[in-house]
């Protein structure tokens, strides 16, 4: 077994013929400088380089090559978990073992290649290359070999690429490229592979510069809420409001959510940014509360990642008391597709904060799938249609889906809101399907709170 030869035999494997001669005695000098600088330096099962080693040698390698071109091929298996709980540890060794032997082969026949286990189901490989098709090939021939080898269970191997463009580029940069390209097929199993590319290179640098940016911009007060008002239609009064984030960027000026929201979901931080719109929220309840003056219900979204976030509850229950704000008056708007994976327990904290008095939304509503589930099992406070089912009403089967959709949500008693109506036409068919609360550019576009304070206030006014 791999773990039990000495480490010696094992960088002894490499290829001895005459021609490769020198570039082993100086990959062999190498794995052993990387050796001594990690405590182990490999994956224990496969006798792989693990990350550490492999960022080492893989950087050594181009450090020391700087004419040459370097790519880096990374693999993932869609399900692997799955291997374990249905046929047993042995099997996922087993499994794993031959995958990383598919990859030892390159590094024991291409010259200055070094491959690496980085996790259980997830591979690496850094090469050189003359032309980027080489790299194509390696990853075609492992998913072949892995598709061909007769595992008890079928995974689906998935790979990214990225060849690197520049001199001497970081293999930390290359591996982070290599996995965005895989993550851009993830659960697509009949692609093979994906290469990095200049939109996912655009993507890559705002991703990076979202990252950098945020946290000063929480702490210099960049990032604001603006509020959205709900209307009925047929009344024409603002019946509460949506609070919406925006970013005042120092040299961008205002950043939309739609751009920074999802980078924010990946890395977690939209927790911190959601926390601070939902305090903006409850302290302006407060204010009008301490001007003794109606409340209206003001909505939060609530991201999909707060599913894995154990203090949410606490989080909101805390804001709800110490602003002495009734549960009722700040809904939370889940998008639709935050319903599906439960895994997370998210119906458990909604059924939660709703025995507490919270009022849930569901957001976006058909925009996903399993919906018809979702309504006959889960009881939602309210139901916020989402703006596509009011595009092309010209076509008269838009106009059945609206309708029909409407009348079942009606028929379950729910609380409908239509989201973005921007012309008259629109509200009038929405109008005559019996939806009469809706949120749109027809009525309000955002606005900062100062704004709609005053539109509050007006409409107090007149009552
Ligand atoms: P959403 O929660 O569905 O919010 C409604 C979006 O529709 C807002 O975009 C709003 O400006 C836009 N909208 C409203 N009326 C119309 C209309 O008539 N026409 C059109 N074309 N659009 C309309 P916004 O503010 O850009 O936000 C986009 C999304 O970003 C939100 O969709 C929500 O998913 C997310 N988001 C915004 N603020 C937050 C936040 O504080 N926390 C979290 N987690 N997500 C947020
Ligand atoms: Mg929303
Ligand atoms: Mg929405």
């Amino acid at each position: 077994m791999e773990q039990n030869k000495t480490r010696q035999e094992v960088i002894d494997r490499s290829p001895q013929n005459s021609d490769k001669g020198r570039e082993d005695m100086y990959l062999r000098s190498l794995r052993l400088m990387a050796e001594k600088n990690s405590e182990d330096g490999r994956y224990h099962l496969t006798g792989l380089y693990n990350l550490k080693t492999f960022f080492y040698v893989s950087g050594e390698l181009m450090q020391q090559n700087p004419d040459s071109r370097f790519g880096v091929i990374v693999m993932d298996i869609a399900q692997f978990k799955a291997v374990n709980e249905f046929c047993g540890r042995d099997e996922g060794d087993r499994m794993l073992k031959y995958i990383a032997d598919c990859f030892r082969f390159y590094e024991n026949s291409r010259p200055y290649t070094c491959a690496c286990q980085v996790r259980a189901d997830n591979f690496c490989l850094c090469t050189a290359f003359e032309e980027e098709r080489e790299l194509e090939e390696i990853a075609v021939t492992i998913k072949h070999k892995i598709d061909n080898f007769p595992f008890a269970y079928r995974v689906f191997p998935s790979f990214g690429i990225c060849a690197s463009q520049d001199v001497l580029p970081s293999i930390s940069y290359l591996k982070d490229c290599a996995t965005m390209a895989m993550q851009s097929i993830k659960g697509k199993f009949y692609a093979e592979y994906a290469v990095f590319d200049d939109k996912m290179r655009k993507q890559m640098l705002l991703e990076k510069q979202v990252e950098n940016d945020i946290v000063d911009a929480l702490k210099n007060g960049d990032l604001t809420a603006y509020i959205q008002p709900k209307v009925n239609m047929r009344t024409g009064r603002i019946i509460g409001g949506e609070a919406l984030v925006r970013w005042n960027h120092p040299e961008k000026g205002i950043i939309s959510p739609g751009v920074f929201v999802p980078v924010l979901e990946k890395n977690g931080f939209i927790i911190n940014v959601d926390q601070y719109i939902w305090e903006i929220v409850f302290r302006f309840l407060a204010k009008l509360k301490g001007e003794a003056r109606p409340l209206v219900p003001i909505s939060i979204n609530v991201s999909r990642v707060h599913a894995y976030d154990k203090n949410l509850c606490d989080t909101l229950i805390r804001l709800s008391e110490k602003y002495g704000i009734p549960e009722s008056c700040t809904p939370l708007e889940l998008t639709e597709s935050a319903f599906l994976a439960d895994e997370a327990g998210m119906y458990q904290r909604m059924k939660l904060l709703r025995d507490r008095g919270f009022r849930i939304s569901m957001d976006d509503f058909g925009t996903g799938y399993s919906t018809m589930y979702m309504l006959k099992s889960q009881t939602m406070d309210e139901i916020k249609m989402d703006r596509t089912f009011i595009l092309d009403l010209e076509n008269e089967k838009s106009r059945i889906v609206l309708k029909y959709t409407t009348a079942m949500l009606l028929a379950m008693g729910a609380n409908i809101i239509m989201e973005g109506v921007e012309t008259e036409e629109q509200k009038r068919l929405v109008l005559e399907c019996g939806c009469e609360n809706a949120q749109g550019f027809l009525f309000y576009k955002p606005m900062p709170i100062e704004e709609f304070d005053e539109l509050l206030r007006k409409q107090e006014r007149e009552q």
